[in-house]
């Protein structure tokens, strides 16, 4: 026989190469030609998007066996049954419960102008009803320095009580 080495290993090299590329180029599932075993990974898959678990379009050249990605925790996933157990792990439903009250708080609508206006008037009704009015405060400043008159009276030398 008279097989070149090199030859033959140059053909062992393309047919991983075209290995790796079928794999890569995995086409995402067509609407129109499901099987009914596709039907269920699509539900699934659609069912798993909404926790944010995405079917990765090319398998990442450090993990060629993990066909799924959690956004959310940034983990690399095998397939639909470890997506399934990683959703209910501690760490997902905490960052899941952290990223709907996001969404919650990026949906609210900003205030309309009645609302202002209604809390205006409540802040300055309250201040009205108990703030401190200027004859509140004139009162107040001629009880302080009657209470300073009456301390340095009894205790001469000693103003430090009511200005410490
Ligand atoms: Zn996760």
């Amino acid at each position: 026989m008279f097989v070149a080495g090199a030859e033959e290993s140059a053909w062992r090299t393309t047919v991983a190469d075209q290995e790796r590329l079928r794999v890569q180029t995995r086409r995402p599932l067509v609407d129109s030609a499901l099987t009914e075993q596709q039907l269920g990974l699509k539900q699934a898959e659609e069912r798993l998007y909404r926790d944010y678990i995405h079917r990765l379009a090319k398998a990442s050249p450090d993990y060629p066996n993990y066909q799924y990605l959690c956004r959310l925790c940034s983990v690399h996933i095998e397939n639909v049954q470890g997506a399934h157990k990683h959703i209910k792990e501690k760490r997902h439903k905490k960052n899941i419960t952290e990223k709907q009250e996001e969404n919650e708080l990026r949906a609210l609508p900003p205030p309309s102008a009645a609302q202002i206006s209604a809390l205006d008037r409540t802040v300055t009704q309250t201040a009205l009803r108990f703030g401190l009015s200027d004859d509140d405060f004139a009162a107040r400043q001629s009880a302080v320095r009657r209470m300073e008159r009456t301390v340095q009276e009894r205790l001469p030398g000693n103003d430090t009580l009511t200005r410490g």
